[in-house]
């Protein structure tokens, strides 16, 4: 039998056309594509203004110059998250500071934000997992006084309360990793939500120069004013990702369509105490980046991953806690036990999820998860 593939970066169609044009343009920096997709970004979300990145690391990276963090402040993050945002704070000689997550959401919980605090904190950078939000208004509230990063990488079209995720915090970054919802094989961006970072925002995306004004014909010639790195996309990357856009709602609605299928179909298995499925707390709305369920052991994980894979099935699982990893060890501190973020990278396993995915290839997943799950917690007579 065909495998059913974890993941499959899905194509408009639209964005080779984009693509040419690009090319026949001349692929000028800030040139057209680049002005449409950060317009589009902004518009939609309700941004201050979107700087499209090559990637959503340097978005994180530009973040942090943008934080103002240095050497000794501290930054608190979830120890269950993807090691770029702690990498972008140690680059700026700051320290980041690894807290627990909340075992409904898989967020960084704001009662761990309060415990960390001290007085050399400087930020707090949350990850939005999967598409559903960190309870924003609590996290707020602990977060009085400092920056707010919000790692919105899985959170195109996602919301919470009325927001857009992304655009609650000073600052918000996005990806277009190929294996994001919306996808140029590599890309990012930065949202600038604070009207006050806007003006350096400019400077640092460009080199750290004020290019982006003598552009607008504000100043007569542009120099070297601040720090900054190149962290602007290509024209290329642009106009792929352009027909990516266009397509975005389309491309979530797949993504929900599927992501629903599973909630639905796997509730027996929550409802017997086999797995613990994603939870959406009231007012948030996700975009079905990803389905997930949380097995009772680590053992059970594991088996149900071989069985799964027995079946043709592939499936995934993440974060290696960034407090336990190498580098974390290096240059991180911890606050409190991480039992959930321990727990959780023992237990969580990811299923396909992908807009190309076919409905017989979904319910394939679905009756070889339901017999797994049966099987290895021994429950099956
Ligand atoms: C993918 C991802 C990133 C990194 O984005 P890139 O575009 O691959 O640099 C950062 N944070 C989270 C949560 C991600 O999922």
């Amino acid at each position: 039998m065909r495998e059913v593939l974890f993941n499959q970066p899905f194509q408009v169609g639209t964005e080779l056309g984009y693509v040419g044009e690009a090319v026949a343009a001349g692929l000028r920096s800030g040139g057209p594509f680049t002005r449409r997709c950060e317009s589009w970004l902004a518009e939609t979300t309700g941004a201050e203004r979107a700087l499209l990145s090559h990637s959503g690391t340097g978005a994180l990276e530009a973040a942090m110059i943008l934080a103002g963090l240095g050497p000794g402040d501290e930054a608190i993050m979830p120890s269950f998250a993807y090691p770029t945002m702690a990498t972008a704070v140690v680059r700026q000689g700051a320290i980041p500071v690894f807290v627990d997550v909340d075992p409904r959401t898989l967020n960084l919980d704001p009662h761990q934000v309060a415990a960390a605090r001290g007085p050399r904190t400087k930020a707090i950078v949350a990850v939005h997992y999967g598409g559903v939000g960190c309870e924003m208004d609590e996290l707020l509230a602990a977060a009085q006084g400092l920056v707010v990063i919000e790692d919105a990488a899985h959170c195109l079209l996602a919301g919470y309360r009325d927001r857009s995720l992304g655009t609650l915090g000073s600052l918000g970054t996005f990806s277009f990793h190929h294996t994001k919802n919306i996808s140029s094989g590599e890309g990012g961006a930065l949202l600038v939500n604070d009207p006050a970072l806007l003006e350096r925002a400019e400077v640092v995306w460009e080199k750290g120069t004020n290019r982006m004004r003598f552009e607008r014909g504000e100043i007569d010639h542009y120099t070297w004013v601040d720090i900054g790195s190149s962290f602007a996309a290509g024209e290329l990357t642009a106009a792929y990702l352009w027909g990516q856009l266009e397509a975005a709602e389309e491309i979530t609605r797949r993504r929900l369509a599927i992501w629903q299928r599973y909630h639905e179909a796997f509730a027996e298995l929550e409802g017997s105490g086999l797995a613990q499925r994603p939870e959406v707390p009231p007012g948030h709305v996700h975009n079905g980046h990803l389905y997930y369920l949380i097995l009772p052991s680590a053992p059970a994980r594991d088996a149900f991953i071989a069985a799964m894979r027995a079946a043709g099935i592939a499936t995934s699982f993440h974060y290696v806690p960034l407090h336990s990893s190498p580098a974390g060890r290096r240059y991180g501190r911890t606050v409190g036990d991480l039992a959930q973020t321990e727990k959780l990278s023992r237990r969580l396993v990811r299923l396909p999820l992908w807009p190309g995915l076919d409905s017989q290839s979904v319910e394939r997943v679905i009756d070889a998860a339901l017999a797994a799950a049966s099987d290895v917690t021994g429950s099956r007579a």
